[in-house]
């Protein structure tokens, strides 16, 4: 642990060593200790370090890391470059400036011996790309995301992806450009988080939160009509251009993301299909037959089917009692009928009890037992983040992903990256370190210079404040 009453010089003159069998580790952390630290930066060599017992026992796993920091320098050793990361992000947020100057003459570290590991090895976050949501903030959330060691973050656009191939698909002028896809791709890769598209492929066709009566399509595009559900909630599944149309988003946005091993359809809180050619055939029937479709062809892309759990539960099944469940008898049967390998992301908000601490969900234990593997998502139940994750950990479940829709702001934000960190890595991730000073280390990476991508808020008081009457 971090001894916070002792700290060793971490500057130009200090030796980083660093122990990996990745020949390009010691080349990308020396080029991010350079970008965080400028002229002040620590040298870094790739050394022997494990056989000669100079850092503490390093556990084993891709992303574990050890770091000894003393006197003597720094000393890193890792399995993989994911490991090394992780490493270095924790020796960036525990680096503080040195004392006694005007301006920073060099950073100084406590000394420390730490070695660790992740418990669950899929921790994402979700994000919404609202057309209210700057690019700036996804970027800022995306960043945030890999300095708490996340290592995926699912991107829900929202009508805001500029498909190339279907331009009707998008609301005007959208600023998920497939040029800065491409650009936050990189960007992740760069910092170890892979993202994944996701589209709806069943319910929420629409685009648009279900309250605000928007609808991204038929809104300004009522040609397109026959794609939807009367309403236009769900796509028509029965139509053999919905089928068309959605394979050839999946493949743009996939190809555009870089082909990651995953690809999150959507599919939850779908409502009964209801047009003349869909009842035709059982829903049930209808249903699995477009799920399990799209996932065969995402699997034939080299990737992977993540759906949300929903539609998958009975909501009259009473074992479902106090936990979230959206579908029918009908629609409970694809729990046995979908291939396996498509992966479930049971969402558990805890509703109506957020001081929620229970420490089993028979709802991912239902779905591991299907032979699904299932992932764990919460929202803004803060204190069932944990009980949840070291859940999906004791049943051998995949992973954790931290839900935030519309409330990456404020401390919502500050709570749900912060608890939901600590939860998917298993012990405090940031080592103490607040979540502002983390935030703002994003902000100098991206070099900001707008008041609005500074804080958790874009403003301190509402724009409108000093201009209504009350
Ligand atoms: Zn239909």
């Amino acid at each position: 642990m971090p001894d916070m009453n002792t700290h060793v010089p971490f500057d130009a003159a200090t030796a980083v060593k660093v122990d990996c069998p990745d020949a390009g580790a010691a080349e990308w952390l020396g080029a991010h200790l350079f970008e965080w630290f400028g002229r002040f930066a620590p040298n870094v060599a790739a050394a022997e370090l494990r056989s000669a017992g100079m850092t503490p026992a390093l556990p084993q796993g891709d992303e574990a890391y050890a770091i000894a920091a003393d006197a003597d320098g720094v000393r890193i050793a890792a399995n993989t470059l994911a490991g090394v990361r992780w490493a270095a992000y924790t020796l960036r947020q525990l680096a503080i400036a040195k004392r006694g100057t005007l301006m920073t003459e060099g950073y100084i570290v406590p000394a420390l011996s730490i070695a660790e590991r992740p418990h669950l090895a899929f921790r994402g976050v979700h994000l919404c790309w609202f057309p209210e949501v700057r690019t700036q903030q996804i970027e800022r959330a995306i960043r945030l995301a890999a300095l708490l060691k996340f290592n995926y973050a699912i991107i829900e656009p929202w009508g805001m992806y500029g498909s190339e191939r279907h331009p009707w698909w998008h609301w005007p002028n959208p600023s998920m450009t497939k040029a800065e896809v491409s650009r936050l791709v990189a960007l992740g890769r760069d910092l170890g988080i892979t993202l994944i598209p996701q589209l709806n492929t069943y319910g929420h066709a629409t685009s648009a939160r279900g309250c605000t009566g928007k609808h991204a399509v038929l809104d300004l595009h009522p040609e397109y009509e026959p794609l939807f559900e009367p309403g236009g909630w769900n796509w028509c599944l029965s139509n053999p251009e919905t089928q068309r149309v959605l394979r050839e988003l999946i493949a743009e946005m996939h190809e555009n993301f870089g082909t990651p091993p995953f690809f999150h359809l959507g599919c939850d809180e779908a409502e009964p299909q209801t047009c003349p050619e869909c009842v035709k055939t059982p829903n049930d029937v209808l249903v699995c037959r477009h799920i399990a479709g799209l996932a065969e062809f995402v699997k034939a892309r080299g990737a992977r089917a993540m759906i949300w759990h929903d539609m998958l539960l009975d909501r009259d099944d009473p074992r479902w009692e106090g936990f979230v469940k959206c579908g029918s008898k009908t629609t409970a049967t694809l729990a046995d009928t979908l291939p396996k390998d498509v992966i479930i992301c049971d969402w558990q908000y805890s509703y109506g009890d957020m001081k929620e601490t229970r420490s089993d969900w028979p709802t991912m234990a239902y779905f591991k037992e299907k032979g699904f593997q299932v992932v764990g998502c919460p929202w803004l139940n803060f204190n069932a983040m944990k009980p949840m994750a070291d859940y999906i950990a004791r049943i051998g479940g995949f992973g954790f992903v931290e839900t935030t829709w519309h409330h990456l702001r404020g401390e919502e934000w500050e709570k749900m990256f912060a608890n939901a960190a600590d939860a998917a890595w298993g012990s405090p991730v940031s080592h103490g370190v607040s979540f502002q000073r983390s935030l703002r280390m994003v902000g100098h990476d991206m070099k900001v210079t707008d008041y609005l991508d500074t804080g958790h808020l874009n403003y301190q008081v509402p724009p409108g404040w000093w201009v209504d009457n009350y």
